[in-house]
């Protein structure tokens, strides 16, 4: 019944020998449904081969800001053949992040520069194929690279649509992201005990205007804090929003499923 907008299968922490069981898990915790990212060209074969495997389990294709540094100048011509593959359902993990420093031989302007560049023919690509976008920011402090990337889905917003995943911004940030048609999606952050600002804004959306997600290996909701996530887990978070709504985790689950099934590409 639930879904798993978000995660990362073909992570190296996730031994490939693994991944029968990390499903399983997922389906007897009613996560039935999952998204996995690529977030590199390397990244697309294997996560591929896993929704090929599964039929409940589809992916997104795309290149993350902190990967822009090893991707080629043709990189856009080396994602678009997969895009009518009909288990890839969506662009990304794509965005902007002004949280890491600038690798080797590159300073913070030019790779913020390349990041945004990459970000606005992630939603070029989108468009031609009549896929949305699944977006990365994060800031050391303040919120540039949301702000960055609002301008540059403010473009494309026409004719795609875009969900900031893993979202910790403010109520009017989420606002502005649902005035353009978009979505945001919340993950474990929103059950940590020191950011109630963000279960209390999960608990304040409208219904339908949100996803669920892990970000799985990372970001483990509480009280599995610091261990791996994995995509069963969705179901801690949705346990914990609905709470915090005050509604039965079935209209939860039924309220963020259709906003996924809208948003992803062949998903219901
Ligand atoms: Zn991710």
């Amino acid at each position: 019944m639930l879904t798993d907008t978000h995660c990362h299968l073909a992570s190296h922490k996730f031994p490939s020998e693994e991944i029968p069981a990390i499903v399983a898990r997922a389906a007897e915790a009613g996560v039935t449904r999952l998204v996995s990212l690529a977030t590199s060209l390397d990244d697309i074969a294997p996560n591929l081969a896993i929704a090929d495997a599964y039929p409940n389990v589809h992916c997104g294709i795309g290149i993350h800001p902190c990967d822009v540094h090893h991707a080629p100048d043709d990189v856009i011509d080396q994602l678009r053949p997969h895009l009518s593959n009909p288990r890839v359902c969506a662009i990304g993990e794509t965005g902007l992040d002004y949280y890491h420093p600038a690798p080797e031989g590159w300073s913070d302007d030019d790779f913020r520069q390349r990041q945004r560049e990459l970000l606005d023919a992630h939603f070029e690509l989108a468009s031609e194929n009549k896929l949305n976008v699944v977006i990365h920011t994060r800031d050391r402090s303040g919120d540039a690279s949301l702000q960055d990337a609002l301008s540059i889905y403010r473009k494309h917003a026409s004719s795609v649509r875009a969900v900031f995943h893993c979202f910790i911004s403010t109520p009017e940030n989420a606002r502005a992201v649902i005035e353009l048609g978009g979505l945001v999606s919340f993950g474990g952050v929103a059950t940590f005990k020191n950011a109630s600002d963000v279960l209390d804004l999960a608990a304040h959306m409208e219904a339908g205007s949100f996803m669920l997600e892990t970000d799985s290996p990372y970001l483990s909701p509480h009280p599995f804090r610091g261990q791996r996530n994995e995509p069963a887990r969705v179901r801690s978070i949705a346990e914990k929003i609905a709470e915090a709504r005050g509604q039965a985790l079935e209209d939860l689950a039924a309220q963020s499923n259709r906003a996924a099934f809208s948003f992803f590409r062949g998903i219901e």
